[in-house]
C-alpha cells in the first residue's frame, strides 16, 4: 500500500490530474540523447531577448536596487501595471489600470478565475481539444467538464449549446483559448466570438478568455479579442501572460477583469503567494518601458512564420500519405491527425528513442478523445532541425508499424 493511501487526503486530491505537458519538461531533461523538442510550448533559446533583458537588469536589479527585492503590492507593482497599460494601448487588449492585476504567469490567472467562479460540481465548458492545464485547473476546483468540439473556426458554439441541452444545465463558466488555440492552432472566427458572448450573456455564464498568443499573428487578418468585443462586460475575465511574448521562466502575467473583482483577486492571491516575484516584474517593466516589446514581437512573428512553413513543408514531405494537419495563422502549434489511425501514446516511447518529442493528443482531452492526434510546437526549433525532427517522427511511425 502506498503511504498516501493511509493519509487523510482531501477529496479534492482526486481531482488533481496534473499536466502531461508540464511533466514533459522533467522527462526530457532526464534524457541523455539528442532530441528534437516539439513538446513544450516555449520560445527557442535564441528567441529569448536576452540582450534587452540583461540591459534592463543592469538598472532594474542593480546593486543600488534593494527596493526591487522587497515584497510587492498584491495587485502588482504600480510601475509594471502602468507600463503594461501604456504598452497595450492601440492593441485589441487595450485596458485601464483599475482592470489589471499582475499574476504569477497565465496559470495563476486561470487558477484565480476558477477560484472566484467555480464551485464543486459546477459545469465548466472546455474546448475539445483544450489546453490541459486549463481543464486541470477547473477540475482542481472540482468542476464537471463539458467538452465542446473545435473546428477550423475555433470552438463550435452551436455544439456548446447542444451540449448544455444534453447535460440539462448551463455551464457556470466557459473556458476558451480563442486565438491560435493551444493545441489546435485554430482561431475563433468573429461571428463565433460574437455568438459565444451572446450565449454567455443569455446564460449569465462567465467567459474565461485565455489568450496568450493573440499578439503572435504572422498571417491572415486581425480578429478583435474577446476582451475588446466584450467592451467591459463583467462576465468576461481575460487571462494573459508574458510567457509567450517575452519568456516563460519570468512567470509574469496579468488578469484583466471588471474592477469590482479586484479585491477578491487580491484576497485570493494573498492566500497563494502574497505577490508576484518583484525582480521579474521590474524586468518586464524595464523591457516594456525600453520599447523592446514591439521590436521583439516583429522578430518573433517572422521567426514563427518561417518555422511554421518549415513544419508544413516537412509534414507534407514525410506525412502527406498518412496524416492531415492544421494551418495556424499565428502562435506556436500545429495539430496533426493520423489517417489511418496511429496510437500516438504508444508512438511516444518509440519517437523518444528515435530522438523526437511531442505531446500525444489524448493529453488535451479529459475524456481522451484524440488517441490518433498529436501536438507539435514549431516555435522552439530552427527550420533545419524541424525537418530532422519530422523525419525522425516518420521513422518512429514506420517502426511502430
Ligand atoms: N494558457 C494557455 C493557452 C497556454 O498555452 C499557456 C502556456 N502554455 C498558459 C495559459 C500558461 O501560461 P504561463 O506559462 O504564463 O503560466
Amino acid at each position: 500500500m502506498s503511504t498516501t493511501a493511509t493519509l487523510p487526503l482531501a477529496d479534492r486530491t482526486q481531482s488533481l490530474v496534473g499536466s502531461v505537458i508540464d511533466s514533459s519538461t522533467s522527462l526530457l531533461a532526464a534524457q541523455k540523447h539528442d532530441i528534437v523538442r516539439f513538446a513544450m510550448g516555449s520560445p527557442a533559446a535564441e528567441a529569448i531577448p536576452t540582450e534587452a533583458l540583461a540591459e534592463v537588469a543592469g538598472s532594474a536589479l542593480g546593486v543600488d536596487r534593494a527596493d526591487s527585492f522587497d515584497y510587492a503590492s498584491t495587485e502588482g507593482d504600480m510601475g509594471l501595471r502602468t507600463a503594461l497599460v501604456e504598452a497595450l494601448e492601440g492593441t485589441s487588449d487595450a485596458t485601464a489600470l483599475e482592470r489589471v492585476t499582475i499574476t504569477s504567469g497565465g496559470m495563476q490567472g486561470l487558477d484565480l478565475a476558477c477560484k472566484l467562479f467555480v464551485d464543486p460540481g459546477d459545469l465548466v465548458s472546455v474546448e475539445s481539444p483544450t489546453y490541459t492545464n486549463g481543464s486541470a485547473t477547473a477540475l482542481s476546483y472540482q468542476a464537471e467538464l463539458l467538452e465542446v468540439p473545435v473546428d477550423a473556426e475555433g470552438m463550435v458554439v452551436d455544439a456548446l449549446v447542444e451540449g448544455a441541452e444534453r447535460a440539462g444545465r448551463k455551464p457556470t463558466a466557459i473556458y476558451t483559448v480563442p486565438t491560435f488555440q493551444n493545441p489546435s492552432g485554430s482561431s475563433l472566427s468573429l461571428p463565433r466570438r460574437e455568438q459565444l458572448l451572446e450565449v454567455a450573456r443569455q446564460w449569465g455564464a462567465v467567459v474565461i478568455d485565455d489568450d496568450p498568443y493573440g499578439l503572435l499573428r504572422f498571417a491572415g487578418q486581425d480578429v478583435p479579442s474577446l476582451h475588446e468585443l466584450a467592451a467591459g462586460d463583467p462576465l468576461v475575465s481575460s487571462v494573459r501572460t508574458f510567457s509567450k511574448i517575452i519568456a516563460p521562466g519570468l512567470r509574469v502575467g496579468w488578469i484583466d477583469c471588471d474592477p469590482s473583482l479586484q479585491q477578491l483577486l487580491i484576497n485570493a492571491k494573498q492566500a497563494m503567494d502574497t505577490c508576484t516575484n518583484l525582480p521579474a516584474q521590474r524586468l518586464v517593466e524595464g523591457f516594456l518601458r525600453g520599447g523592446h516589446l514591439t521590436e521583439h514581437l516583429v522578430a518573433s512573428r517572422s521567426a514563427y512564420r518561417e518555422r511554421k512553413e518549415a513544419m508544413h513543408d516537412a509534414l507534407t514531405e514525410h506525412f502527406g500519405d498518412i496524416a492531415r494537419w492544421t494551418d495556424p495563422e499565428g502562435g506556436l502549434f500545429v495539430w496533426v491527425t493520423f489517417e489511418p489511425a496511429v496510437d500516438t501514446e504508444a508512438l511516444f516511447e518509440v519517437a523518444l528513442a528515435e530522438g523526437v518529442a511531442y505531446i500525444p493528443g489524448n493529453a488535451f482531452s479529459p475524456s481522451r478523445r484524440f488517441p490518433d492526434a498529436l501536438r507539435l510546437c514549431y516555435a522552439s526549433t530552427p527550420p533545419a532541425r524541424i525537418h530532422e525532427g519530422v523525419a525522425r517522427l516518420r521513422a518512429a511511425v514506420d517502426r511502430l508499424g
